[in-house]
């Protein structure tokens, strides 16, 4: 990326529980460099081997009422009986490093920051099938039956929204479903909006073209 380009991108990444999101952000954060995770505040507790400060920032529900009055969320949502937010600050000191951010989040906090965010680049993953995320949720082995039947129920309704969504992974073949996330940003950091100041600093090598009228 040229220096001059310094704002990074904010791409959502949303779909049922146990669609894979976590699994495939994981795999995208290890491949692509300058890209970081959006650590989400949650009122759920930590699940396995869930790490306050890593997956999460886990806070009971009077220090999240506390963070929703004092203005820190760029979005927050009830989520399963729990509270989820985004903050704004996390994700204003990535991007003003110049660094892509990366959101794990419902749809209803989705349709949020694309009202304050247009620019923003939204993908919506599904599983191959019902079948198939029912037997993702079990062997993950997190949950128990009545929280997978919640989560299943939930999934019912969100999967109508994926028309909201920019683009759409269909996550069967994991590696495959990497891949095309990996290509999802990386068209993020070629569009002409984010690019501008670089062909700005190439056009006045040419002489002076002026890049926003090259006539
Ligand atoms: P989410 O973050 O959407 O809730 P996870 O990433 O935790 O979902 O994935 C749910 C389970 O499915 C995990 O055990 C994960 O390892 C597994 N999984 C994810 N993607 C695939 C895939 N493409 N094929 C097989 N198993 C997968
Ligand atoms: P889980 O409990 O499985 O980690 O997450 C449950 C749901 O909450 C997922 O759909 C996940 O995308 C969503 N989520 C996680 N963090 C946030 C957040 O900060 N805001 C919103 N709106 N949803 C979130």
């Amino acid at each position: 990326m040229n220096k001059a380009d310094c704002t990074g991108n904010l791409i959502i990444v949303s779909g049922p529980s146990g669609a894979g999101k976590s699994a495939l952000v994981t795999g995208v954060l290890r491949s692509l460099p300058q890209l970081r995770f959006s650590i989400s505040y949650t009122t759920r507790l930590p699940r396995g081997t869930e790490t306050h400060g890593v997956e999460y920032f886990f806070v009971d529900r009077q220090e999240f009422q506390n963070l929703i009055e004092k203005g820190e969320f760029l979005e927050w949502a009830e989520v399963h009986g729990n509270f989820y937010g985004t903050s704004s600050r996390f994700v204003d000191d990535i991007l003003k490093n110049g660094e892509d951010v990366i959101l794990d989040i419902d749809v209803q906090g989705a349709r949020t920051i694309r009202q304050k965010r247009s620019d923003a680049t939204a993908v919506f993953i599904l599983p191959p099938s019902f079948q198939v995320l029912r037997e993702r949720l079990e062997c993950r082995r997190l949950d128990d039956g009545l929280v997978i039947e919640q989560r299943l129920k939930r999934a019912c309704k969100e999967i109508r929204h994926f028309k909201e969504y920019d683009y759409l992974i269909v996550n069967d073949n994991l590696g495959s479903s990497i891949d095309e996330l990996k290509s999802v940003v990386s068209s993020a950091r070629c569009r002409i909006a984010v690019r501008i100041e670089s062909a700005k600093s190439i056009l006045a090598t040419f002489g002076g073209v002026d890049a926003e009228d090259p006539r």
